[in-house]
């Protein structure tokens, strides 16, 4: 019998990956090994609805119902950290000493908190990833009567909403001059600002954490220019990074994420990598290396990574695609904006707009926009369409409301 395959990281890629080595009528045994104790579910949820007061209350939102897994064949180990891999001899070794060997292995693991090293040690300075990350957090904001949140990214952002939703006093403290700097254009940024103290968060840009420490009642961070500021709990946000270790102490390359090719083949054939734990050349923008972390891009990456196991040779070709929600708004971004010359923007709704950002040839290269509910989601899909067909619609037609977006695709 053949030895299968074996899938590392229980998260939104692996248990893609599994399913789709199924749909693809794969079947050999399929093993998805995670770390975690609970069977595979849903971060987005973590940072939005499961933080209101009650939110925390169920079990973790499944990605697929335990009893799925059975049906489809999948042999799902969790609670076991994948302690290292035997390339020679294609077999894993988890932590507790059980060997399992792959004809193919897919790593699938994800990222995890970048540390503030000023908060190490510190009881009330939390961090947010997992579940239980989530359930601590949920169960210290009940007790506290205000936050402070470092890093003015989408997680910490949402979770700003979050607080603010329960009553709490909120200060984000970001260290870049605007909010979501490294995601989002100015425009973006400025309505993000204005969102958020709309709501009464305080929002601090440009301000530097210089230390931390726990006091009776909670935390006192003092801040770059001196000021100090004491809260019940300081939750840090500030950015991610991928879970390499397995693949480096493998011997398999890695630069901020485990290096694929654009089949999300490592440098070992018999090795893939997909999801948030990867870098991965994005053809659509002539090859340029990324990591993403994003739900959309996760699902994608797994059911290719699953293609490619089974022998298929196709390549990466999706436009990256985020959402975030804070407050009433929801946020949309397709395609990768930062190497865009023109911006144009389009009102949408009451309060809404999409900018739609062109290259120097007037290709739309990304779209990104925010209103209340889903108001801009239809148009970014749309967007999304033009920026993998490399459209150069008219900037002009762009910026009018009046013209729709399918007439452009249809150009
Ligand atoms: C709070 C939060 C909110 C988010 N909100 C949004 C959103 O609104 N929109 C959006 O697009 N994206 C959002 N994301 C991002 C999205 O959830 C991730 O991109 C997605 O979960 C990545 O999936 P993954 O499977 O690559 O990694 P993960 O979901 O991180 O799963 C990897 C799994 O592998 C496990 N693992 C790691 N090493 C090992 C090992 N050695 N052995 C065994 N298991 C191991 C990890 O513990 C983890 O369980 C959010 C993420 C978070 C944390």
């Amino acid at each position: 019998m053949s030895a299968g395959m074996v899938i590392v990281g229980a998260g939104e890629c692996g248990a893609r990956a599994a399913f789709a080595l199924r749909e693809e009528g794969y079947d050999g045994p399929v093993t998805l090994v995670g770390d975690e104790p609970h069977p595979p579910y849903e971060r987005p949820p973590l940072s939005k609805e499961r933080l209101a007061p009650g939110g925390m209350a169920a079990a973790p939102k499944p990605i697929a119902e335990p009893a799925r897994f059975r049906e489809a064949g999948i042999h799902l180990l969790l609670s076991q950290p994948v302690a290292s891999i035997d390339r020679a001899a294609r077999r894993v070794c988890l932590a507790d000493g059980t060997r399992l060997s792959y004809e193919t292995l897919l790593l699938a693991t994800g990222a995890r908190p970048r540390r503030l090293p000023l908060a190490d040690g510190i009881a009330h300075a939390l961090y947010l990833r997992t579940h239980d990350d989530a359930t601590k957090l949920a169960s210290r904001l009940g007790a506290v009567s205000s936050v402070a949140i470092v890093g003015g990214g989408f997680v910490g952002l949402e979770l700003a909403a979050a607080a603010r939703g329960r009553g709490l006093d909120v200060t984000v403290i970001e260290a870049q001059s605007r909010l979501l700097a490294r995601a989002v254009p100015q425009d973006m940024s400025e309505h993000v600002l204005a969102l958020h103290r709309r709501h009464g968060v305080r929002v601090l840009t440009g301000a530097t954490i210089a230390a931390v420490a726990d006091t009776p009642d909670g935390v006192a961070l003092e801040l770059g220019d001196g000021t100090r500021l004491e809260c019940g709990l300081a939750v840090i946000g500030v950015g991610a990074v991928p879970h390499t270790e397995l693949a480096e102490a493998a011997g398999l390359a890695c630069d901020n994420g485990i290096l694929v090719d654009d089949h999300l083949r490592t440098d070992d054939p018999a090795i893939l990598a997909a999801g948030d734990c990867c870098s991965f050349p994005l053809a659509l923008y002539g090859g340029r290396r990324v990591r993403l972390e994003a739900w959309r891009n996760a699902q994608e990456q797994g059911a290719l990574a699953a293609r490619n196991m089974l022998g298929r040779r196709e390549a990466h070709a999706f436009v990256p695609w985020f959402w975030s929600d804070q407050f009433d708004a929801t946020l949309q971004i397709a395609g990768l904006s930062d190497e865009a010359s023109e911006t144009v923007r389009r009102p949408v709704g009451e309060d809404g707009f999409i900018l739609f950002h062109l290259d120097g040839d007037g290709r739309l290269v990304a779209a990104s926009g925010i209103g209340v509910g889903n108001v801009v989601a239809r148009d970014i899909r749309l967007a999304e369409m033009l920026i993998a067909r490399r459209a150069a619609p008219p900037p002009a037609a762009l910026a009018a409301p009046e013209t729709k977006l399918k007439t452009l695709l249809a150009a």
